[in-house]
């Protein structure tokens, strides 16, 4: 049987897959299992933020499988406490909490703004927490529960409750929640760009009433930065672009270069909240992921960020306007497409020519490796500007 004929059979039908087996990568350079040759504009949604098989990444790793793969939480391994540190150093939050996925990091920032509120105002007085309509926050109950998305309310009831919603962008609705649950709710969830839900960037204007009213109830501000983290929209975390310092920051898929790892950053307001015993997570901050990160991390200096914002603006000014192209929504390197064709279309014409892209929502989207060649970028937005003109 074949790899995709073995999956169909054996594996769970969560996924509507792409008819294409990927089985080797270099930089921002893809095969498949026919030898067929694209180019990557998708970065496995955003995680391999150095392209594929980066030879420090590989060696980084390597290396640290090696020494120690695992061990637990139960001891110190050296990775975790020097990711830590440098997560800390590099966005003014004070301690870490690592889990394996983005959907973990959310449910820890969940877990510890309601625990700030048990210890403060008593337990379930003010668990409530504001998140935005056509959000995304994953796919484990809690996080679907605050996902904005009705579709993704069906079928897994019942749901935790708590969650509120607020229209994205629009500070007289946040403002009307907040008052129709005035005394229950302790935090505000944001993600700075909505990714899954079409590539919406978050006004700076927004964001900072917004996170204005919350202080002034002493709520929590929390941003879910999975997706929009670790260089993504031209900064280390996009919370920077906005002028507010968060709460607790949520982080995963481009944490560690194509490892599972992800991350819950604490502020001083709620850095000792979670003590002994009250989360936990077997493969949390594990070496391997760990000694992934650190090395990505060090990656991700000033001047590849600058490189992430001119190749933004360069696929903007390529884009917007050109025939069959609406609008280019995004920040950086996270960029959304409203095309004349639909999304789906445009997608897989652009698969058939080799060149890889997503989309989110009736968008097509684009989520290049940081450091993708310029010669590789244009020759993928030739393939993008000859698909979209249909
Ligand atoms: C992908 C994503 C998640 C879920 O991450 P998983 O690693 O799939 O659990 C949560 N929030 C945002 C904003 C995301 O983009």
């Amino acid at each position: 049987m074949t790899t995709q004929e073995l999956t169909d059979q054996y594996i769970a039908g969560t996924y509507a897959r792409l008819p294409v087996t990927f089985v080797r990568g270099a930089g921002s350079l893809l095969w498949d299992a026919d030898g067929k040759e694209y180019i990557d504009l998708g970065s496995g949604i955003a995680v391999n933020g150095l392209g594929l098989a980066d030879a420090g990444w590989a060696d980084a790793v390597a290396a640290q499988l090696r020494q120690i793969a695992h061990a637990s939480n139960l001891y110190y391994t050296q990775p975790q406490a020097q990711l830590a540190k440098a997560l800390c150093e590099r966005t003014g939050m004070q301690k870490v909490f690592f889990a394996n996925s983005g959907a973990e990091a959310n449910e820890c920032m969940i877990k510890c703004a309601r625990k700030y509120a048990a210890d403060r105002w008593g337990e379930n007085t003010r668990p409530g927490v504001i998140a935005l309509k056509n959000s995304f926050h994953g796919r484990t109950l809690a996080t679907l529960a605050a996902t904005g998305q009705e579709a993704f309310h069906h079928d897994f009831g019942p749901f935790p409750t708590g969650f509120y919603f607020a229209e994205a962008n629009n500070i007289q609705d946040l403002a009307r929640v907040l008052a129709e649950n005035e005394g229950r709710c302790c935090a505000l969830l944001l993600e700075p760009v909505q990714g899954e839900g079409g590539v919406v960037p978050l006004t700076q204007e927004y964001v900072q009433q917004a996170a204005a009213l919350v202080k002034s109830r002493e709520m929590l501000l929390l941003f879910d930065e999975v997706q929009t983290g670790n260089g993504r929209t031209g900064t280390l975390f996009a919370f920077e672009q906005y002028g507010v310092q968060p709460d607790l920051l949520s982080t995963a898929k481009g944490l560690a270069g194509g490892l599972p790892l992800g991350a819950c950053l604490f502020g001083e307001t709620t850095k000792d909240t979670l003590g002994a015993g009250s989360h936990g997570s077997t493969f949390g901050g594990n070496p391997a992921c760990a000694a992934g990160a650190l090395y990505t991390l060090s990656r991700i200096d000033d001047a590849l960020l600058a490189e992430v914002r001119a190749k933004g603006a360069r696929i903007r000014q390529r884009l917007e306007g050109a025939p069959g192209i609406q609008s280019v929504t995004g920040l950086g390197l996270m960029l959304g497409l409203q095309t004349v064709r639909p999304a789906k279309e445009v997608l897989a014409d652009c698969l058939h020519q080799g060149v890889v892209v997503l989309t989110a929502k009736e968008k097509v989207r684009l989520l290049p490796a940081l450091n993708i060649p310029t010669d590789v970028l244009e020759r993928a937005l030739d393939v993008i500007c000859q698909v979209a003109a249909g």
